[in-house]
């Protein structure tokens, strides 16, 4: 019997494609031919894992094998006859860890697989979340409403999953040939036989749950994992999530579209939050503590006496996580200049019309202060 892919790559069934990668990387590695010359047992061993890792790293292949195992990949792209030609797997090797991965070097044909690898149609829904929920990572419970597999037939529309016969139009392949003959030359096209509709088989009594659909409307409550620091306009996928075809194949994918619920006071930009913070003339002058909202809640702030308006405060860890590390919270102050004064009250600033202190100073040589405006500028 042959050895199950997964633990030839020493991984689980729900391994990532970076821990398919990781993982194929180390065995290849160690057995490589040239590190191991003459050792049968390592070529072997290299083989075996080129062989695992071609189609668990290939999203198609891996479906059909995690729902039909070897059995259903067999006829596929004639993989043994160019595996036995390790050189071939060599000259391929800078190319596996890329996005190709080994597609196009054992792509065969196709359309012979069209009748396994039909695949359902993706669903799509948006979440809704606040700052804080996208700083900390959160679970979601959603209901979904799709079609899934039914269980009476397991998707393939018969009744008791049984009473099918193969399509004698296209003996099973689904896909009918046609040659067509033009002014130069023969041309071969394929298409999705009609008799089956591409399934390759003709149900003979229906299956009395789903009709010949093979599929039933469900709903589902699901958990979504949302990790911490999802960028802006971040999709997740969760495979095989989404509807299950008519007539048997795999299901589609469930495509999450976050979306970020403005905040009243703070503004998202990559990593760094940025926002306002009002003070008052006197708490410039003396310093004060504020109390300021945060994505992941509120934090007491110290502001320096002689705290100029227009200076940047910075909140370091106080933006997204992501994996360059956390942002920082940028805090513009603005102080806020009364527009009605009280009789008294202008008396008593008027007490202090011709105190030194209360004089302006140059504080920022004419370069520095530009180099501000600038910086203030591109940030907001
Ligand atoms: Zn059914
Ligand atoms: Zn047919």
């Amino acid at each position: 019997m042959k050895k199950d892919y997964y633990s030839i790559l020493g991984i689980s069934k729900s391994a990532t494609e970076t821990e398919i990668k990781k993982a194929y990387r180390k065995i290849a590695l160690k057995y490589h031919p040239d590190k191991n010359p003459n050792n049968k047992s390592a070529e072997a061993k290299f083989k075996e894992a080129a062989e695992a890792y071609d189609v668990l790293s290939n999203k198609e292949k891996r479906e059909i094998y995690d729902r039909y195992g070897h059995e259903g990949l067999k006829g596929q792209a004639g993989y043994n006859a160019r595996a036995s030609d390790i050189q071939d797997i060599f000259e391929n090797f800078g190319d596996i860890f890329g996005e190709g991965g080994f597609g196009s070097f054992f792509g065969g044909s196709r359309s012979q697989q069209r009748s396994y690898t039909k695949k359902g149609s993706d669903l799509r829904i948006v979440i809704k979340l606040t700052l804080a929920e996208i700083a900390k990572g959160t679970t979601k419970k959603i209901k979904i409403k799709r079609y899934s597999e039914c269980k009476k037939c397991n998707g393939n529309g018969s009744k008791d999953g049984s009473a099918l016969k193969v399509c004698n139009k296209c003996n099973g392949t689904g896909t009918v040939r046609k040659i067509t003959n033009t002014m130069i030359g023969q041309f071969a096209t394929e298409s999705i036989c009609h008799s089956c509709s591409g399934k390759g088989r003709i149900i003979t009594s229906p299956c009395l749950s789903c009709g010949e659909q093979g599929i039933v409307p469900t709903e589902e409550l699901i958990d979504i994992n949302i990790p911490a620091g999802l960028q802006e306009n971040a999709h997740l996928v969760m495979h095989k999530m989404g509807n299950y075809p008519i007539g048997g194949g795999v299901p589609g994918n469930l495509i999450i579209n976050v979306e970020e619920i403005p905040h009243p006071i703070l503004n998202r930009d990559g990593n760094n939050i940025y926002c306002e913070l009002n003070i008052s003339l006197i708490e410039a002058c003396v310093g004060c503590e504020k109390e300021i909202a945060t994505v992941t809640g509120k934090v007491k702030i110290k502001i320096k006496s002689g705290t100029q308006a227009g200076s940047i405060l910075r909140l370091r860890g106080k933006g997204m996580p992501s994996d360059y590390g956390t942002g920082e919270q940028l805090v513009n102050i603005k102080v806020y200049i009364p527009q009605k004064l009280t009789k008294e009250e202008k008396e008593k600033l008027e007490s202090l019309r011709n105190s030194e202190n209360f004089k302006p100073k140059n504080l920022n040589s004419k370069r520095d202060s530009k180099s501000f405006f600038d910086h203030v500028k591109s940030m907001f």
